[in-house]
């Protein structure tokens, strides 16, 4: 089970984890890849990152 480090409500269930979608004008990702955070739906503290849109490189993005 995760807790969210800010709040400590428990993120259980997709419901309880809002993904935001980025648009990738950092500069470091481009293309056709979108960049997720994954905040938590009480508090919006941003939990976790990822890419998507393309083919994970194992997953191990932090
Ligand atoms: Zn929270």
């Amino acid at each position: 089970m995760v807790h969210c480090p800010e709040c400590q409500t428990s993120l259980e269930t997709i419901d309880d984890i809002e993904f935001v979608e980025m648009d990738a004008r950092t500069g470091f990702i481009r293309a056709s890849k979108r960049f997720y955070t994954s905040n938590c739906a009480a508090c919006g503290a941003t939990i976790g990152s990822g890419v998507a849109g393309a083919k994970a490189n194992g997953g191990g993005a932090v």
